[in-house]
């Protein structure tokens, strides 16, 4: 034997094994380095990298999806010689990192942090960032992703909060900033507000069980009378100043008093019935009159169209400070504010014996309360979606609160056209966008906490409102501080007072900091050097990104080539935070949207469809993925997702994923052994295929041409689902047809066209994968190409003529047949392996492919004919038909069962209200007495059943042959080994009439009988 060609193969890949010796190689040869050389000063594809939050000792399987994403196309582009942008991003601040901290350290309030210290405080912080931004990189070089890691941008550099100060001070200047006075959503255990973005995220809507109070609020000049309400925070009842009602529903009097709104109670009797409005006005006894905050209300009904008649009593409890609507109501009717509790979440001391309860603790003492003092009418339970604190998921309350908002009626319509010229895909989340800003309420962006973006606000008493806009202006402004000022944070920041520049007085900052999405917003400027003058090497490592980065800070000249981003992809969630607080921050400051297109994607769950949490066992940290199931594995999962729907990750997807892989593996396998034993070598210009090929080689080069136009289409689309399509119905192609059809011309290997050509289609399919598939073909490519560019990564994009469609369809017409033919022969229980005598087809014309058909089908002979079909038989596809009917898939496979469909032209079917089109719909057709047969895409075949003794005979030889071709394998001979035979007495009839050929199947030399079927090298 001569020494191989090509290393061979083993029979399957070992992917974490083989995926380490890329990354070790690509490090060696610098391959990333040589790709972006190759590259530079070609056409531009800017990409910005949203940042991952840095308070993970490990990357997840959930961000190595969106990892992987944004990694393919960075690739794709790179093949097709895009100079791009590769910096990836960490969010370093905000209460994440905080919580994580305080946990660490065993703190459980804002007072306990102030007792550890805040330098100190803000120390362990940046250590975090530290150890996380570490592991996050070692886990994304570890998935392959090609960044450039080293020069990362961190959200806490000094210089990224500068650029937040300069927006904000350019917001005020428009007059857009204010400070609001309401009851917002807060978290007692965090003690801050909370915006409305962060409400939408993940997990904070949660079901929880409450109090379900009805209490009475006994009337005062209506003796025996009261208005009932109903509500399911107790706590809130000492605060309460009015009942509201609605003024035209109808409101009826129980016979012991009670006012409830009659459509709530339709089975009650009423002594007297009323409009809401005529109740409005009177006054009632409150329910916690007896402290000291209640005692000083005068408790009224007011009116209030948007009181709901869906459940309740239909009279509404108000406490303007506890709740959003409620306090927006005593603006309108003027009501008293009562606050109840403090940042903390505990009652103030006037609330007597509730002082120092939180709200929870409170409401089993109210309950008692009320039911001692007659004003409860029921108390139970109460199960709803109530909102937790994305962060430390305690119950959110409503609380009075002076924060920092940014007016937003003015800029909306801008961010709306602006969007519309997003292309988002899919589409419609681009339409929740457009949702989200023409609802969006102002932008709250001040949190009480210590670990973020300090806002640089600093009110005077003289009314003016000093804003600082850069550290320059800081430091000309301080009146003292600046030598202990290590970076802008508190709480050395806390520490620089300035002047006021409209009275000349001290001022101080407020010790507010800004919400992490104006950190992230702020990123397409901050990192890309908008109105900078000049560029400054390692300049945006500053502040505590100082020795963690060697980003540069670029000048505007660089901006302009950047900006704004062709592409930007992040989960769906992001829609209202990162998407949209980089969109906000762009169009306030250019007047336009800072990316041009958007993949969003929706959730990943477990493989069973639950939310993967940690307490439930059913998180898979990355690194177990790599090591089981390897990096291109888990990219192929990812990206044959369509992003419309929930990932279900996990190990036994992988699985089927990994058998799939062997498909191509196996070709690629087939190939290199059989070319090893011709001694078969390529080189790198073989690609330009020139002459000698047949018919069927031709075919496979105009098939691959098409998949690399097809791909190309999903790459452009950013749809990796159609990617993963069109090479899994490729590879059908390539290994189910090409193959199997040209095995003898391999096995003669006499013509090296088939090797010639298969090499082509392979290399080509590996160039085309390279993005998605990363380390398993550039292993490949390695095996194969033993003259051209070293890596697949180096070669570039493949450039194919337009193919022949109409050859392809041809071919593709024959398929269809041949998958026709076998689902009626395996509808028959006869053997593949039996010879048959007539396939009749009809509706297609099989131009001169006949003799193939026949040969596939192992039939004597294909003609073209009228079908006569007897019974209909049509179910329904399931892997095209579920995606498509989702839950009505049910009536429409019944409906089928039962025979309720119409057939129309063309091979489609009516089907309880659905129209299905051919390729949706399994049909069978039961033929005459002894013929099997099957249609489908509006072509029919019928198998001619009967069976003669030659047939018989030539159906044994199969057997046979294919009984000796396994045992040369079982006993491991070579491809090439010759072999004598001897078969039983049983098969002599069979060794004398059909001998030679079946010699020639298993390269036999002689045949003898003997006892029983046995081989031997000759
Ligand atoms: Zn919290
Ligand atoms: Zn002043």
């Amino acid at each position: 034997m001569p020494e191989p060609i090509f290393q061979p193969l083993s029979d399957k890949p070992d992917h974490p094994g083989l995926e380490q010796e890329m990354l070790a190689r690509w490090d060696a040869e610098e391959t990333f380095a040589k790709l972006r050389e190759q590259n530079r000063g070609g056409p531009t594809f800017s990409f910005v990298d949203g940042p991952v939050t840095a308070n993970r000792m490990s990357l997840g399987v959930h961000t190595a999806w969106g990892r992987t994403l944004k990694d393919v196309f960075q690739r794709y582009k790179a093949l097709r010689g895009f100079d791009e942008r590769y910096q990836n991003g960490f969010d370093c601040q905000g209460l994440w990192i905080e919580v994580g901290v305080e946990r660490s350290l065993g703190l459980n309030s804002k007072r306990e942090i102030e007792e550890f210290g805040l330098e100190e405080f803000a120390r362990r912080c940046r250590e975090v960032v530290v150890q996380s931004s570490e592991a996050l990189t070692r886990g994304s070089i570890r998935l392959g992703q090609w960044m450039d890691w080293g020069r990362d941008y961190f959200t806490f550099s000094d210089t990224n909060i500068e650029y937040i100060w300069k927006f904000l001070k350019i917001l005020h200047g428009r007059g857009w900033l204010y400070m609001g006075h309401r009851a917002t959503e807060w978290c007692p255990r965090c003690g801050t507000s909370l915006s409305q973005h962060e409400l939408t995220q993940g997990g904070v809507y949660q079901e929880r069980a409450d109090p379900s109070l009805f209490v009475r609020f006994p009337l005062l000049d209506f003796e025996g009378q009261s208005v009932v309400v109903w509500t399911t925070t107790p706590w809130t009842l000492p605060a309460n100043v009015a009942a509201a009602v609605h003024p035209d529903e109808e409101y009826g009097r129980r016979a012991n008093g009670e006012w409830v709104a009659v459509k709530l109670f339709p089975e009650d009797t009423f002594v007297e019935r009323v409009p809401g409005r005529e109740l409005v006005g009177r006054r009632y006894r409150g329910p916690f009159d007896d402290l000291p905050p209640g005692s000083q209300v005068e408790h009224r009904v007011i009116p209030w169209e948007d009181v709901t008649m869906d459940q309740g009593t239909g009279v509404v409890h108000i406490a303007p400070g506890a709740g959003g609507e409620d306090f927006e109501l005593s603006r309108v009717h003027d009501l008293p504010v009562l606050s109840p509790v403090d940042e903390s979440g505990r009652f103030y001391d006037d609330y007597g014996w509730l002082h120092g309860l939180t709200t929870t603790e409170a409401a089993d003492q109210i309950v008692g309360r009320l039911g001692e003092t007659g004003f409860l009418v029921e108390a139970g339970l109460f199960t709803h979606a109530y909102p937790h604190c994305w962060r430390c998921d305690t119950p959110l309350i409503f609380r009075l609160s002076d924060d920092w908002f940014i007016a937003v009626d003015e800029i909306r319509p801008t961010l709306l056209d602006e969007n519309a010229k997003v292309e988002w895909v899919p589409e419609y989340m681009g339409k929740r966008m457009d949702d989200w800003l023409r609802n969006m309420g102002d932008w709250n962006i001040s949190r009480r906490r210590y670990y973020g973006l300090p806002l640089p606000f600093y009110p005077c008493s003289c009314g003016h409102l000093n804003i600082v806009g850069s550290r320059a202006e800081l430091e000309e402004r301080a009146l003292g501080g600046l030598e202990q000022l290590e970076e802008l944070r508190r709480p050395w920041i806390d520490r620089v007072p300035i002047r006021c520049e409209s009275c000349g007085e001290p001022v101080e900052r407020i010790p507010e900091v800004g919400d992490v999405w104006l950190d992230a917003g702020i990123v397409p400027f901050a990192t890309l050097g908008w109105e900078n003058p000049q560029w400054v090497e390692e300049g945006y490592a500053t502040g505590a990104a100082r020795g963690l980065t060697k980003a540069d800070l670029p000048d505007h000249e660089y901006w302009e080539k950047w900006f704004p981003a062709d592409w930007v992809s992040e989960m769906r969630e992001q829609i209202r935070l990162w998407f949209y607080s980089q969109f906000f921050m762009s169009v306030a400051l250019v007047g336009r949207s800072p990316y041009q297109r958007v993949l969003g994607y929706e959730k990943m769950l477990d493989e069973q469809g639950r939310e993967m949490h940690a307490s439930w066992g059913n998180t898979i940290p990355a690194e177990d993925a790599f090591a089981r199931m390897g990096a291109d594995v888990m990219r192929w999962q990812y990206c044959a997702q369509p992003p419309e729907r929930n990932l279900l990750f996990g190990f036994g997807p992988a699985e089927t994923i990994k058998r799939e892989f062997l498909t191509f593996w196996n070709s690629v396998k087939f190939f290199v052994d059989y070319a090893n034993t011709v001694g078969f070598g390529p080189s790198w210009s073989a690609l330009n295929l020139e002459g000698g090929l047949d018919p069927l080689d031709r075919w496979l080069v105009e098939r691959t041409h098409a998949f690399v136009r097809d791909a190309e289409g999903a790459y452009e689309g950013t749809l990796t689902v159609a990617v993963m399509r069109a090479y899994t119905e490729y590879l059908d192609d390539l290994s189910n047809w090409y193959i199997r059809r040209s095995r003898r011309r391999f096995w003669d290997g006499d013509d090296h066209a088939p090797f010639q050509t298969l090499w082509y289609a392979i290399v080509q399919t590996l160039r085309v994968m390279a993005p998605i598939l990363p380390f398993v073909t550039d292993h490949l490519w390695r095996t194969l190409v033993l003259d051209g560019p070293e890596s697949v990564h180096l070669a570039g994009w493949p450039e194919v003529p337009e193919p022949n469609r109409a050859l392809l369809d041809e071919i593709a017409a024959v398929r269809r047949v041949v998958e026709l033919g076998r689902q009626a022969r395996s509808s028959s229980g006869i053997k593949l392996r039996q010879p048959l005598r007539r396939l009749v087809v009809e509706g297609t014309s099989l131009d001169g492919h006949l003799e193939e058909v026949a040969d596939e089908l192992r039939v004597k002979e294909v003609e073209l004919g009228p079908v006569e079909a007897v019974e209909l038989k049509v179910k329904p596809n399931l892997p095209k038909l579920g995606p498509k009917l989702g839950k009505e898939l049910g009536a429409v496979r019944e409906a089928l069962a039962a025979g309720e469909f119409e057939e129309l032209p063309d091979g489609r079917f009516r089907v309880a209200a659905h129209e299905l089109a051919p390729d949706e719909v399994l049909v069978e057709r039961g033929g005459r007495e002894g013929w099997a047969v099957a249609s489908g895409d509006g072509v029919t075949v019928a198998l001619d059943l009967g069976l003669d003794d030659e047939l018989v005979l030539e159906g044994e030889a199969y057997e046979l042959i294919h009984q000796v071709n396994s045992l040369r394998k079982e006993r491991g001979f070579e491809l090439t080994d010759r072999i004598a035979l001897t078969v039983p007495e049983a098969q002599r009839k069979l060794a004398d009439r059909h001998g030679e050929w079946i010699s020639r199947e298993v390269l036999a030399t002689s045949i003898d009988v003997g006892e029983t079927l046995e081989i031997r090298k000759s």
